[in-house]
């Protein structure tokens, strides 16, 4: 289950030293200044961008989410004899972390495997057992791994949100939950963390042709009135998918950056076929993104989607539907339609009087829209079988 991040979140972060192993090198002398600089400000030594976990947090929702973090003084724990990592010992060893809802063990560099990933979905056992354990979520990193993994397993922790680079091609460099380099997630990613609103990702209408001014994914969110944040093209069954959006090197995190961001891999329109049944539900479908005067054609659904020119902030598109899907689409909205009212008519039966005016005009109203949409299909020359 993902849950979205909204408000602030508190981490607690814990250093761990762990002796008796060649594999862990010493902390650096100013370790807990520079886990706290790579967390709370992290300006890059020359523009001055600010490069941090909570930077990064605030700019890709928008300010939506919060990350807030206390840092603990280092523990020491004795390395294990199986050399697995002491993830969950370091944990155990914070007096106060069934405290916490989530907990992130910091490393120190070295040869060992004990670099970034995340547990989520149970809680934490502590032995004994802690009275008021709340803790679910938890993350080790190493202290020089790169914000990008920093900020996936974070994420992973407080959201649920999987990884999303089981699909070929997958995302890539287009969404931080597959590439873990610190550019901004997607417009779906976005969705369900809570931070683009899905009103603003609308479906494609029911028209053969209609024109869109698509809002960068990495631009302040939602996007001005005439602009949409992305684009929905339905392909068939409930939850799959085209998904349409633009983006921009608008800020650190979409261009490449030192010690923060790889940066998106080029700038335009991309498509992400969405398809919840797959090993991960992104599978890309423009590797390089699309920039004026290209188009992508979609023979599955028979529809296109040309790039006219860019305009500020974005790109507008035409999208074209074949009457084949235009037609479906508008049978299945029937349909829906046709079910509410029995529903509808069910309720009317038991209502008491004060209620049926209102269920009444509701069903009115859908007829009307039923009536509309089977004049759409006739001029359309839809079949109506
Ligand atoms: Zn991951």
């Amino acid at each position: 289950m993902i849950t979205p991040w909204i408000g602030s979140k508190k981490i607690l972060v814990i250093p761990v030293i762990v002796t008796g192993s060649a594999q862990y090198l010493p902390p650096p002398a100013d370790w807990l200044a520079l886990i706290k600089r790579r967390i709370y400000y992290d300006p890059h030594p020359t523009s001055g961008v600010d490069r941090s976990l909570r930077g990064y947090i605030h700019a890709i929702s928008c300010g939506k989410a919060q990350l807030v973090a206390d840092v603990s003084e280092p523990i020491r724990i004795p390395v294990a004899a199986d050399g697995s990592c002491r993830t969950g010992a370091a944990i155990q060893a914070h007096p106060h972390a069934h405290l916490y809802e989530f907990a992130c063990v910091i490393f120190t560099d070295g040869p060992h495997n004990c670099g970034g990933m995340a547990a989520w979905g149970g809680l934490f056992t502590f032995s004994p057992p802690r009275p008021g354990n709340i803790l679910h979520g938890r993350t080790r990193v190493k202290l020089s791994e790169q914000m990008g993994v920093w900020a996936m397993e974070l994420l992973h922790a407080v959201t649920g949100f999987g990884d999303l680079y089981f699909t070929n091609p997958h995302p890539g460099r287009f969404d931080e939950m597959a590439c873990a380099c610190g550019t901004h997630p997607s417009a779906y990613t976005k969705m369900y963390m809570g931070w683009i609103n899905a009103s603003t990702i609308p479906f494609v209408e029911t028209v053969l042709h209609k024109e869109y001014l698509l809002y960068a994914v990495g631009l302040l969110q939602p996007p001005p009135p005439q602009y949409v944040s992305a684009l929905k093209i339905p392909i068939g069954t409930l939850g799959h998918y085209y998904i349409v959006e633009c983006r921009l090197r608008v800020d650190q995190f979409e261009k490449q950056t030192e010690g923060c961001s790889a940066g998106i891999p080029s700038e335009g329109v991309i498509v992400n076929e969405v398809d919840p049944s797959g090993p991960s539900p992104l599978t890309l479908k423009t590797t390089v993104a699309l920039t004026t005067g290209q188009n992508l054609t979609l023979p599955d659904i028979g529809a296109s989607i040309e790039v006219k020119e860019a305009v500020n902030g974005g790109y507008r598109i035409a999208v074209q539907l074949s009457a084949t899907v235009v037609c479906g689409t508008l049978k299945n909205q029937i349909a829906v339609l046709e079910a509410i009212i029995v529903r509808s008519q069910q309720q009317l039966e038991t209502a008491a009087p004060a209620q049926k005016k209102a269920i009444l005009n509701r069903i009115n109203r859908d007829q009307e829209k039923i009536r509309m949409l089977n004049i759409e299909m006739t001029e359309l020359g839809c079949s109506t079988d």
